[in-house]
């Protein structure tokens, strides 16, 4: 018996060579420096932020370069897969405009590279384990988990590395008669890898991001295939990125320690390895100011969920993510803050090395300057959307006043210097609710109206009364306001806060004190969208009932 018929004897049924494969899966045909990546998550939850910054660093680079990006589901853990997870992970992905150009999609695949799901591939892998075992770089090894517990409470006693590796891997010393008894015997077994290395040496890999490291040399013994006939990751990866034609990797750097095995595994079948680009990992700052990895379990942001939930536009989150992408992208924004973002060029070498850091206010700073430059039927639009998902009030809202709610969309907006209201969708009904008649009196009647204290209630009413007898809305924004100005002087307030500041003692306060007064009365609160704008949008007789009512209550 030799290395050929022991092959034979474990998959009597796999009669394809890797030849075969070569033929179903042609090298692409693409053009000079065109780069093929690939974002491989595993169907365990939702889609994590870090794995969107990943796929978004795997699009852009192939959009940049002319590529493909194609979605792998890499479901081969079977025990921690989560039910209805794919779906939603390529369902998000495609929510954040990273659509791949072939791959899964939940309900159907496309492309000719497939299956796209691992599970659907174990036919494949079988091919490429069969060849490794005919070449003896493969062995069935039959150790129950009772023997690895052992081997790994020995090790540890003697104080050497752990795993199963050079004169520890048991199995790798059975003669190939010894391991065909075994298998006849009908004994379980998995199928690991036979390593070369020597941890003790050096291996050179090149990293886009890090460049050229010497890391140990992989001497492990690794399981390729599990006993339930599906592949590990490591070496799954290996034979869909062959046959997938990746031609760059691009993964969290928790895999950068693994980068020895897989360069063995490809240099033992002869394959030319892609290159790898190892990401830093989404980092943040806890409550008690330490750096820590975002965690899935403690941080909300660690799901993208979060933010499309709260309403971050689309177009933030990905402005957003490229910053930490790469150092010079701000600068870009800056120098071209109309361009659009697929025209930003990419480098690995801009890549920051240690963890990046969310940081969740920039965000927002970032995502209220995206919603400011929107022009009005777009915002009208994304915030139906996303009223319709997740805010029911404001969905009545627009629901009720479908005019009224694009009016006050429009306040200083379309200018060179628009107003900047809203962070996020989720920020706009509690900031235009007040323009509700119903809503603005309940409001009335559970809110304390928050008047200067430092201001008698007599001249607010005295003022207040004089302003609503007086307004005139078909004057322009200037016009209004000079003539709060005149209405000011008349009781005590001057003209700017500049003139109020150099003879304080002598006034009341200044115009905006009293513009703050009327403020109050019509929204309820001392912040709101522009003054002149609000009123008019509200119109001269509801501006009229709500001074009189608030008049008639204080
Ligand atoms: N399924 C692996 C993960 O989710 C993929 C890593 C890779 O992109 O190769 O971490």
């Amino acid at each position: 018996m030799n290395n050929v018929d022991l092959a034979e004897l474990i998959f009597p049924d796999v009669k394809e060579t890797l030849a075969d494969l070569d033929k179903k899966y042609p090298p692409r045909n693409l053009k000079d420096g065109a780069l093929v990546t690939r974002f491989a998550p595993s169907p365990t939850g939702f889609l994590h932020t870090g794995s969107l910054f990943t796929s978004l660093v795997a699009y852009t680079v192939s959009k940049q370069s002319g590529g493909v990006f194609f979605f792998r589901l890499e479901d081969t853990d079977q025990k921690r897969e989560i039910e209805g997870s794919g779906k939603e992970l390529i369902e998000q992905l495609n929510y954040f405009g990273i659509t791949p150009d072939e791959g899964y999609f939940g309900d159907h695949e496309k492309g000719s590279y497939g299956p796209y799901v691992q599970s659907k591939r174990a036919d494949i892998y079988k091919v490429v384990i069969k060849e490794l075992i005919k070449m003896g770089r493969a062995y069935p090894c039959f150790c129950s988990s009772e023997d690895l517990n052992l081997l790994r409470t020995t090790q540890e006693a003697n104080k050497v590395i752990p795993g199963y590796y050079g004169l520890y891997a048991k199995c790798r010393n059975y003669s190939v008669d010894e391991l065909a008894t075994m298998i006849k015997e009908g004994k379980p077994y998995v199928i690991r890898f036979k390593s070369m290395g020597d941890h003790t040496k050096y291996v050179r890999v090149h990293d886009l991001i890090r460049g050229d490291l010497n890391l140990s040399q992989n001497d492990q013994d690794i399981v390729i295939m599990k006993s339930d006939g599906l592949p590990t990751y490591h070496f799954a990866h290996l034979v869909d990125d062959h046959y997938m034609g990746t031609t760059t990797i691009t993964r969290g750097e928790e895999w950068l320690s693994s980068l020895p095995i897989h360069l063995e595994l490809f240099e033992s079948i002869g394959w030319k390895a892609p290159e790898y680009a190892h990401l830093p990992v989404i980092m943040k700052v806890d409550e008690n100011g330490n750096r820590r990895k975002l965690s899935k379990r403690k941080d909300a942001e660690a799901a993208v969920s979060y933010f499309i939930e709260k309403g971050y536009p689309i177009e933030g989150i990905i402005k957003y993510l490229l910053t930490i992408a790469n150092s010079n992208f701000e600068e870009w924004l800056r120098a071209n803050p109309k361009a659009n973002v697929a025209d930003f060029k990419f480098t690995f070498e801009k890549m920051s090395l240690d963890g990046a850091l969310f940081d969740l206010p920039k965000l927002r700073n970032i995502s209220k300057e995206v919603l400011a430059y929107k022009d009005v039927e777009t915002i009208c639009k994304e915030a139906y959307e996303y009223a319709s998902k997740y805010d029911s009030d404001l969905l009545a809202f627009i629901n009720k006043q479908e005019d009224l709610f694009k009016k006050i969309m429009n306040i200083e907006r379309n200018q060179e210097h628009p107003r900047k209201d809203y962070d996020v969708y989720s920020d706009i009904f509690n900031k235009i609710k007040f323009f509700d008649s119903d809503i603005y009196n309940q409001m009335l009647d559970s809110t304390e109206l928050p008047f200067n204290p430092f201001i008698e209630k007599d001249l607010i009413k005295n003022v207040l009364k004089e302003f609503v007898d007086n307004l005139d809305l078909n004057q322009d924004e200037q016009s209004w306001f000079n003539s709060m100005k005149e209405l000011g002087s008349k009781y005590g307030f001057a003209n700017s806060v500049k003139e109020y500041k150099k003879n304080a003692e002598q006034f009341k306060g200044h115009v905006g004190d009293v513009a703050e007064m009327v403020r109050i009365c019509i929204t309820t609160s001392k912040n709101s969208p522009n003054l002149y704008q609000t009123l008019s949008i509200l119109t001269l007789d509801e501006v009229k009932r709500r001074v009189n009512l608030v008049l008639s209550k204080i």
